[in-house]
């Protein structure tokens, strides 16, 4: 039984080791320590594109009983996604619940609110926004979809450094 929770420890250890080498040899340092959940992959290109910097996506749970999609999302320094707006006829919107760093959320014709690990943030459906990690720090928030009817996202312009780089 020692040797084989030994060996699931030892598999868990090269699993995590080989995240961290992929990120290095894309010349990203990610921190050895973030949240405990995974980090997942690169953003694919559907969402990249939409995120100016890199950010990477893991999935943690669908479950199409409850039908509420839960991520991680982890922002290099200086990453933000596009404004963009998700729309629902009812319900809807997204839960941004901050585990790792100093990151950003701004909703259109507000100033833009300081995140931090252990911050929940709530972002109403149909309202323009953006999401992001502060220019010194990684972040990580999980992004909960709530659940509603008629929901789609739409992505819009992105962040204009003149905007971003007035943030501390
Ligand atoms: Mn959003």
């Amino acid at each position: 039984m020692k040797r084989i929770l030994f060996a699931a420890l030892t598999a868990a250890a090269l699993f995590s080791d080989g995240i961290l080498q992929s990120l290095n040899a894309q010349n990203m340092e990610i921190p050895k320590k973030v949240s405990p959940f995974p980090v997942g992959d690169k953003l694919p290109e559907q969402f990249s594109k939409y995120f100016i910097g890199q950010a990477w996506l893991a999935p943690l749970t669908d479950d199409k009983r409850l039908n509420a999609p839960v991520s991680n999302v982890t922002f290099s320094p200086g990453c933000r996604n596009n404004w963009h707006i998700h729309h629902a006829q009812k319900g809807g919107g997204q839960m941004l619940i901050c585990v790792y760093g100093r990151g950003w959320v701004q909703l259109e014709g507000e100033p833009a609110h300081e995140l931090k690990a252990g911050e929940v943030f709530n972002i109403p459906p149909n309202v323009k926004h953006w999401h992001g990690a502060a220019k010194d720090s990684w972040f990580q928030h999980l992004s909960l979809e709530v659940p509603g009817e008629g929901t789609s996202n739409e992505w819009l312009e992105p962040v204009t450094d003149e905007v971003y780089d007035k943030l501390p």
